[in-house]
Formats: structure tokens, C-alpha cells, sequence
């Protein structure tokens, strides 16, 4: 392409597109997209989604940021991968929805109380810790995430199932007492740390 050309494209490319590219995982490809809509009428979720795939990559070319960011969409997305099977432009999907998903999370832009967005949180709460998931807490965590009266009916209404589950040696109930981890927990501490000062620094310009 010519040099006029690649001005004129740099041009009428929008900033959120931009942004995208720079921040979120493989969002380089959302320009790849033709909307034929073989995503969205792919997706098992379709019927879940302010915004299918097709219209989110259409939003992110027409600049609206915070109609992306603040939606919900992305966290719906169950990696199920049938998107990109018959994508014909060869997009990967399911890793662009949990890129958005995660960078709306970095700029704090998630909608108060969405569920999946609350379950990864904990989900990580629990794994940075000791560097393993100590399914115990998180299930727990899990039954409690929407306050103590329902933490309590939920624990109830699964007590045989989770009693299955020690009497099989499934579940441990020692690791309430701590649980078990990987053999450098402070190593894992030190990256994680490192990892999130650069993440900062890095999406520090973008906030706000
Ligand atoms: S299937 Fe691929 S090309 Fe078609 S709308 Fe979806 S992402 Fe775009
Ligand atoms: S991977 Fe996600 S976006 Fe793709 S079809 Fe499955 S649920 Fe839908």
C-alpha cells in the first residue's frame, strides 16, 4: 500500500481501535473482521449478549469506548471456541472477548455485581495466594459472594454433595486450615508484584 494510502487509513482508524490493538490480547485482529456475523449466529450464548461478537468488533471501530468497556457482553463468553472455528477471517474470538473483558476489568469498568467478573475475582484471590487453588475457600467464598444469608441456604442445600465429596477424598476439610501451595509462595509474590506495577505503568494513560 502507498504511503497517501496508509496516511489516509491511519486517518479514519479510530482511537478506541487503537487502544485495543495496544492493550487488549489479539485485539491487532479485530480490523480483520467483515462482519458477516457467523460469530454471533455461531455463539451458544447469543441470546445472553447486549452485544455479540460482530457488533462489539462494529462498536470498536466506530469509537464507542465506554459502550464496550461498561457492557457485559464479553463476560458471558464460555470459551466454547465454535466462533472461532467458522470465523472465515480467521479471528480469534474467544481470546479477544477475554482480553475486553479484562481490560475493562483493569480500568475499572466492569458493571457493579456482574458474575463472572465477581467469580474471577475470587478465582484469583484464592490462587494468588499459595499458587494453587484451594478449592475449599473458593467454593465457599463462592456460596458467600452475595452475603451471609444466601452463603448460608447455599451451603445447606449442597451439604451432601460436599460431604460426598470429603467421604470420596475429593475435598479435604484441613484445607480450611490453610491448604496446600506451591514450594516458592514468596517468588510468586515478588512476580505477581513486579507484573502488576508494570500493568499499571503501562495502562496508566489510559484510565480515567
Ligand atoms: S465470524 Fe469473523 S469475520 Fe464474521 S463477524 Fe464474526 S469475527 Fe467478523
Ligand atoms: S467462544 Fe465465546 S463468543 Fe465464541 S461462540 Fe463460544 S461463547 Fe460465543
Amino acid at each position: 500500500m502507498s504511503d497517501m494510502n496508509q496516511n489516509m487509513l491511519a486517518k479514519y482508524r479510530s482511537s478506541f481501535l487503537k487502544e485495543v490493538e495496544a492493550n487488549v490480547e489479539e485485539g491487532h485482529m479485530v480490523k480483520m473482521c467483515m462482519q458477516c456475523g457467523v460469530c454471533s449466529g455461531s455463539c451458544p450464548m447469543q441470546n445472553h449478549w447486549d452485544h455479540p461478537p460482530q457488533e462489539l468488533f462494529m462498536m470498536i471501530r466506530a469509537n464507542k469506548r465506554e459502550e464496550v468497556l461498561t457492557s457485559s457482553s464479553m463476560w458471558m463468553c464460555t470459551s466454547c471456541y465454535n466462533c472461532i472455528a467458522r470465523c472465515p477471517r480467521g479471528l480469534p474470538i474467544t481470546h479477544i472477548m477475554h482480553g475486553l473483558a479484562t481490560y475493562a476489568k483493569r480500568l475499572g469498568k466492569v458493571p457493579e455485581g456482574q458474575p463472572t467478573a465477581k467469580f474471577a475475582q475470587k478465582m484469583w484471590d484464592n490462587l494468588k495466594q499459595k499458587g494453587r487453588t484451594n478449592e475449599l475457600k473458593l467454593g465457599l467464598a463462592l456460596y458467600f459472594m452475595n452475603g451471609f444469608g444466601e452463603g448460608v441456604k447455599k451451603a445447606l442445600s449442597m451439604q451432601d454433595v460436599g460431604l460426598g465429596m470429603v467421604k470420596t477424598g475429593r475435598l479435604n476439610p484441613m484445607e480450611l486450615l490453610g491448604g496446600h501451595g506451591i514450594k516458592d509462595v514468596a517468588g510468586l509474590q515478588k512476580m505477581l508484584a513486579k507484573a502488576e506495577a508494570i500493568e499499571n505503568q503501562h495502562i496508566a494513560e489510559y484510565k480515567g
